[in-house]
């Protein structure tokens, strides 16, 4: 069986690695967009359920070489003042690692893991997908020739054109009326070196939410900040 998955982001090579693991008798393609796979983002949370996940995956160790495992959670007044920590993580008791990490990290290692696994052509790049037929599956991409299998997944993010396609009602992603302003800086480790700091509240003041997601990038502690 041809299994076609159209996205290489964090759901689809993970749907890659997941049928691999799963063991199923089938060829997979991921047709991706983008010229060429980049460290693209800044920080991402994988909470314990995630960590459930990419440990039966086997991915973890990777994970760990260049993520930061947070300590606690922190909330913070808007002033500043602090209303609570509590553990995270193994610290809090669940059986499977939280992970802080830059999404490009994150999917560099994914991206790594199903080249590894499943070969290195198992990536196709070019290949910005237009729709999907379903006669089997016959994925159209622009300006490039029209590929067959068994089974199209589709994985290609919150502007998904497979999704307008089977769901034309749906309408675009829903604004929520909250604007986020991401970044990351280097900064020397704060308060436990692993705390992922709220200060404030989204409804009644500005938030701001501040993690570590590397360790240690230049040998003198420093941490790259979200
Ligand atoms: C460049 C980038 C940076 C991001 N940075 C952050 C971040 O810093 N923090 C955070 O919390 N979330 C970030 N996100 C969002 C986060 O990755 C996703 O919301 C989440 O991981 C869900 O994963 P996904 O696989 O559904 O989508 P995504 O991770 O968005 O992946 C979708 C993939 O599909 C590809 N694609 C899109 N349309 C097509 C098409 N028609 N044909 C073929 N391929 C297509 C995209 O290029 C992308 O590689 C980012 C997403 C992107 C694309």
């Amino acid at each position: 069986m041809d299994v076609a998955i159209i996205g290489a982001g964090v759901g689809g090579l993970t749907a890659a690695l997941a049928i691999h693991h799963l063991g199923v008798d089938c060829r997979v393609r991921v047709y991706e967009s983008a010229r060429e796979i980049k460290p693209l983002g800044v920080g991402i949370n994988l909470l314990p359920h995630c960590g459930r996940e990419l440990t039966d995956l086997g991915v973890v160790d990777g994970l760990r070489s260049v993520a930061v495992e947070p300590k606690e959670f922190g909330w913070f007044t808007h002033h500043g003042q602090l209303i609570h920590t509590e553990p995270c993580g193994l610290r809090a008791g669940y059986a499977y690692p939280h992970f802080s990490i830059h999404r490009g990290d994150l999917q560099m290692v994914l991206y790594e893991a199903v080249k590894e696994r499943l070969g290195p052509d198992c990536v196709v790049t070019a290949h910005r997908c237009t729709g999907v037929e379903e006669d089997g599956a016959t994925l159209h991409f622009d300006g490039q020739h029209s590929r067959k299998a068994d089974l199209a997944i589709a994985a290609d993010g919150i502007n998904s054109v497979i999704r307008q396609q089977f769901y034309p009602g749906e309408g675009p992603p829903v604004f929520s009326k909250v604007n986020i302003w991401r970044g990351v800086t280097h900064h020397k480790p704060f308060l436990s070196g692993g705390t992922i700091c709220r200060v404030g509240g989204i409804f009644t003041t500005h938030k701001a939410v501040i993690y570590p997601i590397r360790n240690d990038i230049d040998g003198k502690r420093t941490q790259l900040v979200n």
